[in-house]
């Protein structure tokens, strides 16, 4: 019975939420409510999302000083961390940051699983900070401010990819994102179904909005993109690979990544039953840490 419901579920159309409710809240710097309009729900689907932020229709926003643990999804882009890691630092202790850094490396050869890799490393954060950020490695920070928020906040608004710089679609929320522990928690983290490529981010607001929390974004926020060839010709070992099978292995996978996303937009998927009170099938081969940097080798003992 169940399944003729499912199947009548994904069936139905979805279009644009467009009429957003007004979101009040106190201005703190640059930052404002993630404007989620544009976002394509069915019917059931806006109707509840609506009803929840008008429930919480209110932000009290606040920043200060708190501990920060800051996590890279990684695996082989040597060129990118050698680059990226002294920047992340001296900005960081520029803006006197007290912060320690994870690194969550994938350490196999099966398929990319970003958010999983945040999620296990989420684990061994220091108990005593307060708040995350999640940061790509090839997101250079150009203008970034990295302080506590007790809201998330997606820390840019500008990209630049190859000589100026542009402004990103409020609603994509990869890149540099910065989460409260306790919303972390609330959100039970990052889904550990996505490999490969492409919507474990969406997921992430999703989860966000279902839950009652308004992301912010930072206005002014900019990141320097560093340059890479698509995701989807890298092989399982990260290598770019022009080989056909590879390609379309890697689209198979995007194409699943997809369905399990429209899934969970439409009801089907519940976050309680996937994130972090549900990692497994992994093992750390080796945590070693030098100067706040903490790498943490993670094998993925099954995959799909
Ligand atoms: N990543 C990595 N190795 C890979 C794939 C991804 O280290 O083989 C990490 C890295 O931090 C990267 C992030 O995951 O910035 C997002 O992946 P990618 O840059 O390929 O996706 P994009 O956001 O550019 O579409
Ligand atoms: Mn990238």
């Amino acid at each position: 019975m169940k399944k003729i419901k499912d199947i009548i579920q994904m069936a139905l159309p979805s279009s644009k939420i467009q009429n957003d409710i007004q979101i009040k809240y106190n201005q703190c710097g640059t930052l404002r409510p993630i404007n989620i309009s544009e976002l394509s729900l069915t019917i059931s689907m806006k109707k509840k999302v609506l009803d929840i932020r008008q429930q919480h229709d209110k932000i009290n926003i606040i920043r200060d000083n708190q501990k920060l643990t800051l996590i890279i999804p990684y695996r082989n882009r040597e060129e990118h961390l050698k680059e990226f890691l002294p920047a992340l630092q001296n900005r960081l202790n520029e803006q006197n940051i007290d912060y320690e850094i994870l690194i969550a490396e994938q350490n196999d050869t099966k398929p990319f699983n970003r958010a999983k890799l945040l999620n296990i490393a989420t684990l061994y954060s220091n108990p005593e900070s307060k708040y995350f950020v999640f940061h790509d490695v090839d997101a250079m920070p150009t203008l970034l401010d990295y302080r506590y928020c007790n809201q998330t906040v997606k820390l840019f608004n500008y990209i630049n990819r190859c000589k100026e710089y542009e402004k990103y679609p409020q609603t994509v929320f990869g890149g540099v994102t910065l989460v409260p522990k306790k919303i972390f928690t609330d959100i039970n983290g990052f889904s550990n179904n996505y490999w490969q490529w492409g919507k474990e981010d969406d997921d992430f607001l999703l989860r966000h909005i279902l839950k009652g929390h308004m992301p912010l974004y930072d206005t002014s926020g900019k990141i320097n993109m560093l340059p890479h060839p698509r995701a989807l010709l890298s092989d399982s070992q990260g290598n770019v690979s022009t080989k056909k099978s590879i390609l379309k292995n890697n689209e198979k996978l995007s194409q699943r990544n997809k369905k399990i996303f429209s899934m969970f937009k439409r009801g089907l998927l519940n976050q309680d039953d996937d994130g972090i009170n549900s990692i497994t099938d992994y093992t750390i081969s080796s945590i070693s840490a030098k100067n706040h940097i903490k790498t943490i080798k993670i094998k993925f003992d099954k995959s799909l």
